[in-house]
């Protein structure tokens, strides 16, 4: 690829706006263009029909029941889904333990969980984070014994996005406390999450929605044929998991959204008596984040062409670029869409203006921008922060 898509690229585009645009149910559609998160039901249904198409699990192979896409392709698909207002589809099930199992699972382990994770039939939750391990996981602490054909495990998982929507979850557990390296005594386990003895804690974020929780773990059995790969060898795993392709992981698709409900809003808003997308301050703002969602698109490509050429293996450290930036972005555009929302991004102001006539969807879409403005101060966080990105790109990159 070079810096334009080949015509069978473009080609593959339309046919994927097409679709979403004809079969994704206007209610989920008008929900996200209003900037509301989408819900369990949203996901799960679109995920469905999706997986009918034969798209739900769009980086696998065919043999997996992938549609075996180039790394191009999903960049595209996972941008015109973003862009077109439909939920992604469950990392958790698609991006994580999906390849995990492809990878180190065994034969009775893929056949049972792939079709069932594709079809979000299962919905999966990542159980890594603890209260002492975070950027440090390898001093995680939650402890699996075996005992006879079991492992017992206690402990405590924070931070764990969806467990309360979650079937099963992926935990990483110590399984050697003597091991003469941190890694080598942890193990990888398939845990159900409606086991006796796991308690799931909600944890209410800033934007008033529940998405985190704490999960605990008092004298939970878990069969010894839920361990991925070998016992003592889950470092491999969760690096494998974590390193895994990360090109989406810049999400410009959903900062372009933002930018675009933005200038959408600000033909309707007034600023000094005068429409706010006539202003000379916010058309420069919108045009710096549009320079700047380029940049990072072209940034994107390169990654994805050079993953392309490489024919998939090791994530390209320039991937933490699109962590960072992509991020900031995401960022930027969520605060733009509330600025200009003004004094209607708070609830209280919204009914009072409501009051004076503002047009319903302009006030429904103002109050919704908060939502994500506040949720995605996050971002900056989850997936590996952007400290330790930069740690990597100062090793990987710069080599210093
Ligand atoms: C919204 C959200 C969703 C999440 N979902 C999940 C989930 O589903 N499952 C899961 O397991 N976890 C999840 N996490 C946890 C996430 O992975 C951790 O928050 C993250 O890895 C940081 O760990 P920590 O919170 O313990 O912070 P710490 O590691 O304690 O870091 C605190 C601060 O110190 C900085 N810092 C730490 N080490 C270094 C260093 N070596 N160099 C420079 N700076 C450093 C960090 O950048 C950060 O600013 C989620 C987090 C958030 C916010």
């Amino acid at each position: 690829m070079d810096l334009r898509f080949s015509k069978e690229d473009e080609a593959f585009r339309l046919e994927v706006r097409t679709f979403i645009n004809e079969n994704l149910p206007a209610d989920i559609r008008e929900r996200s263009r209003l900037g509301y998160a989408f819900r369990k039901e949203d996901t799960v249904a679109w995920q469905r029909i999706l997986n009918k198409q034969g798209w739900a699990a769009y980086s696998w192979p065919v043999e997996y029941g992938g549609p075996g896409w180039t790394p191009t392709q999903r960049m595209i698909f996972q941008e015109e889904i973003m862009m077109g207002n439909a939920p992604e589809v469950l990392g958790f099930n698609i991006t994580m333990i999906g390849p995990v199992l492809m990878h180190f699972a065994t034969q009775e382990q893929k056949d049972y969980f792939l079709p069932r994770a594709r079809n979000l039939d299962d919905w999966w939750c990542q159980g890594f984070s603890e209260p002492g391990a975070g950027s440090d996981l390898a001093s995680l602490k939650t402890a699996a014994v075996r005992d006879g054909d079991d492992y017992v495990v206690n402990g405590q998982k924070i931070w764990t996005s969806t467990a309360h929507n979650a079937d099963w979850c992926f935990v990483l557990v110590r399984t050697n406390p003597e091991a003469r390296k941190r890694q080598e005594g942890i193990s990888f386990l398939l845990v159900d999450m409606k086991t006796p003895g796991i308690t799931v804690r909600p944890i209410i974020s800033i934007d008033g929605s529940h998405h985190l929780n704490e999960v605990f773990f008092d004298d939970v059995r878990v069969p010894v044929e839920n361990l991925v790969h070998q016992e003592n060898k889950g470092w491999d795993v969760a690096k494998f998991l974590l390193g895994n392709e990360r090109t989406g992981i810049a999400r410009l698709g959903k900062s372009k959204e933002r930018v675009n409900a933005s200038i959408e809003m600000a033909h309707k808003v007034n600023a000094n008596g005068r429409p706010l997308i006539d202003d000379a301050v916010f058309r420069q703002r919108v045009a710096q984040l549009q320079v700047d969602m380029k940049a990072l698109e072209i940034t994107q490509y390169r990654v994805v062409s050079a993953y392309d050429k490489a024919g998939g293996g090791r994530p390209d450290p320039l991937s933490s670029v699109l962590k960072v930036k992509g991020t900031e972005l995401l960022q930027a555009t969520t605060e733009l869409a509330v600025d200009v929302a003004g004094p209607m991004a708070t609830p209280i102001w919204a009914r009072e203006l409501a009051a004076l006539n503002e047009p319903d969807d302009l006030l429904e879409a103002s109050s919704a921008s908060v939502g994500s403005y506040l949720f995605l101060r996050a971002a900056s966080i989850y997936g590996g922060t952007n400290e330790i990105q930069k740690n990597i790109l100062t090793k990987a990159v710069l080599g210093l």
